[in-house]
């Protein structure tokens, strides 16, 4: 298989080198250049374009921070959409919207193309351990064609129903993965300024019903989780500005269906208000600075 793969991030760079180590042709663009080297050295081939990328493709992954930029990156002449061949898939593996995903798959069914959204789960650790969880959407005969590919990537499967369903399961689960780090972000300093000691209120807290996987592998107290983003100037991981724009996507989401989500609308403000402060490319637990009360006026 060829496959192309538009965003070499820090899902990206991973997801694809897995795919490459599993012995098929991959190729990769970027805009970043730092990015593109990065993937080239784990054996992603770089490639000058878009267009180029996606060319001789078999299967096409966006792998991109937003909508907007997939979008902008399938339509247009030098986009994936004018470029593929007939016979490719494209796969959006992406968190965004269901309306651009649903605008995606309707471009692409007119230039014959077939269209699946696949969002994931399981952070950085899961994209390296080919471990990630994939939600997916669209037609079952083109999931069974993709599966052996998804398969190198994923530790689980869910084909949750047609084209736009994988990102609304993804939307209320990071959602809910918003509201479960503000409330650990706030349990994590009321422990603290309890006089409870970080690592003994960890190891409890785990095993009872204060649990999280937010808990569990972002706990943001300095030495409590090896890995854990607080450990290293809190380096993403999970970008605190993509943490905000999933859960914004929900609160969105909900509204459009009448329900009113007020947990998640307080989490958004506490997101947004770390973006206001510049900290937005930060891992997504430095929400604790906001709890804390520590950041800068
Ligand atoms: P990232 O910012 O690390 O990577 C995105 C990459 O896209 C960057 O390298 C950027 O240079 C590149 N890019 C931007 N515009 C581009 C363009 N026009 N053409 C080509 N490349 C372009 O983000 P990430 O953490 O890898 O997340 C990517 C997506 O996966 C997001 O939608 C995010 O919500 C989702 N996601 C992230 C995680 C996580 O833990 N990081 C987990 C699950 C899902």
């Amino acid at each position: 298989m060829r496959i192309a793969w538009i965003g070499l991030g820090n899902m990206g760079s991973p997801m694809s080198a897995n795919l490459a180590a599993a012995g098929h042709e991959v190729v990769g663009f970027d805009v970043s250049e730092a990015a593109m080297s990065a993937a080239a050295e784990r054996g992603v081939a770089r490639t000058a374009s878009v267009a180029d990328a996606v060319r001789d493709a078999d299967i096409i992954f966006t792998m991109l921070p937003n909508g907007k930029l997939v979008l902008d990156v399938a339509d247009g002449p030098e986009g994936v959409l004018a470029n593929a061949g007939k016979d490719a898939i494209f796969i959006d593996s992406s968190t965004i919207d269901v309306e651009t995903t649903t605008r995606l798959s309707d471009l692409s069914k007119d230039r014959g193309l077939r269209f699946v959204d696949a969002p994931v789960s399981g952070g950085v650790p899961g994209a390296v351990a080919g471990s990630l969880t994939f939600m997916i959407g669209g037609a079952e005969e083109d999931i069974a064609s993709i599966r052996p590919i998804i398969e190198v990537l994923a530790g689980r499967i869910f084909h949750i129903g047609p084209v736009g369903q994988g990102q609304a399961a993804k939307i209320v689960n990071n959602t809910i993965a918003g509201m479960n780090l503000a409330a650990m972000c706030e349990g994590a300093v009321l422990a603290e300024r309890l006089g409870i000691n970080a690592k003994t209120f960890h190891d409890l807290a785990t095993v009872s019903t204060g649990d999280s996987w937010a808990l569990r592998m972002t706990y943001p107290i300095a030495g409590v989780v090896e890995g854990a983003a607080v450990n290293n100037d809190f380096k993403p991981g999970f970008a605190a500005s993509l943490m905000a724009k999933d859960v914004g996507l929900g609160v969105t989401a909900a509204s459009a269906v009448g329900l009113d989500v007020p947990l998640a609308e307080v989490a958004l403000a506490q997101l947004n208000e770390l973006l206001t402060r510049g900290m937005g490319h930060l891992d997504c637990s430095a929400l604790v600075k906001v709890v804390e009360g520590s950041i800068d006026a």
